[in-house]
This record gives structure tokens, sequence and C-alpha cells, in this order.
């Protein structure tokens, strides 16, 4: 039987990226995840009068050096590789440093590379435009990507979709992956393998 096709998506799924790692060293400061609600983290934390100085510092850290692997991850990942097809389906983009976000798509690339030794890099798909690809089903963890042409759509739990009500999630055919992002693999190894 052919395996049914899993779109899977990197940040704030399998790791949150060093961009809060380096927003910290930027300010002094310590924030952690949690302490944000909303998706762009140097759009609430760099001021705005020191934005372009901002860019600049990160233009040349690899955002994956630091990345903090979310608990569970690749032990399911793994997992879910012996029983779907799965493919990486990503954004390397940075909307506010879009000139310089070349480094993003090659820092992904030898991360996953690293990581996920048994997801050949031939199913890396990085792309803004996911709604473009088709899938049986849909791990990401903003509502706006997941595909209207995916069967099962898992919203992975973020710090930055606490509030997506379960109504939306009922009008789009979407399933929350509970609340916590500590447990979202947790809960999607419940959803996907039992
Ligand atoms: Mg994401």
């Amino acid at each position: 039987m052919m395996k049914k096709v899993l779109l899977l998506d990197v940040d704030e799924v399998i790791c949150f990226s060093g961009f809060l790692f380096y927003i910290n060293e930027f300010l002094g400061s310590s924030y952690v995840i949690d302490d944000f609600e909303d998706y762009y983290l140097d759009e609430v934390a760099i001021p705005k009068d020191r934005f372009i100085e901002f860019n600049k510092f990160i233009a040349n850290k690899n955002l994956y050096e630091n990345a903090e692997i979310l608990p569970r991850a690749v032990e399911v990942i793994k997992k879910l590789n012996e029983v779907y097809d799965i493919y990486i389906c990503s954004s390397c983009i940075n909307p506010f440093d879009v000139k310089n976000s070349g480094k993003l798509f090659k820092d992904k690339y030898n991360f996953l590379y690293e990581l996920l030794p048994f997801i050949s890099p031939e199913k890396y798909i990085f792309t803004n435009a996911k709604s473009l690809i088709n899938a049986d089903i849909q791990i990401d963890d903003r509502l706006d990507n997941l595909n209207s042409n995916v069967s099962q759509k898992i919203l992975f739990p973020s710090y930055h979709n606490h509030g997506v009500s379960n109504k939306e999630l009922l009008e789009k055919g979407v399933l929350r992956a509970g609340d916590d992002w500590r447990l979202g693999w947790d809960e999607v190894e419940r959803i996907l393998l039992n």
C-alpha cells in the first residue's frame, strides 16, 4: 500500500530556531519563548529604532546552530517515517530581511541534514506557497499555512497560537495537537500512530 504523504513544518514544530537566542544576545535580555504571544518575536522585542541594526546583527548568524529541538520531535518523526511518506515543508524567508534570507535556506538544509538523516534532502520543500502542495496530512503551527487541499490538518501547539478558537479549527477542519508545545509530539504520536 502507498504510504500517506505527510507535510511537516520545521520552525516551532521540529525546533525553535536560534532567533530568540540572538534577540537576547542583542538586547542583553533573557526572554523565553512563552513570554511571547505574537509570531514575529523581533517585531515585539526589538525597539523600532534598532530594527535595522538588529537585522545587520543577525544577517551572518546561523539561526540553526542554537536551535532548541522540541521534546521527542526526532524520536516521533523517526517512528512516523516508518508509516508515512514525510516531506519537509518550510519557509526560509525572513520577511523583515528578504535580501539576506538565502543563508536561511542553506542553514536550514544543513540543520535538517544532520538532525534527520533518515529523511532524504530530496524531500525538502522550501517554500512560502504551502497551499500549492497536495498531501494527505499536514502538521504546522500556523493556521494560515494549513492547506485546504490536505485531508488531515494538525495544528501544532505554540506560543503564538493559543488564541486560535475551537470554532476556527472546526470551520477549517483542523485538529489541535494539544495546547502545550512541550507535549505536542506526544499528541501527534497519539493522533497519527495509534
Ligand atoms: Mg512553523
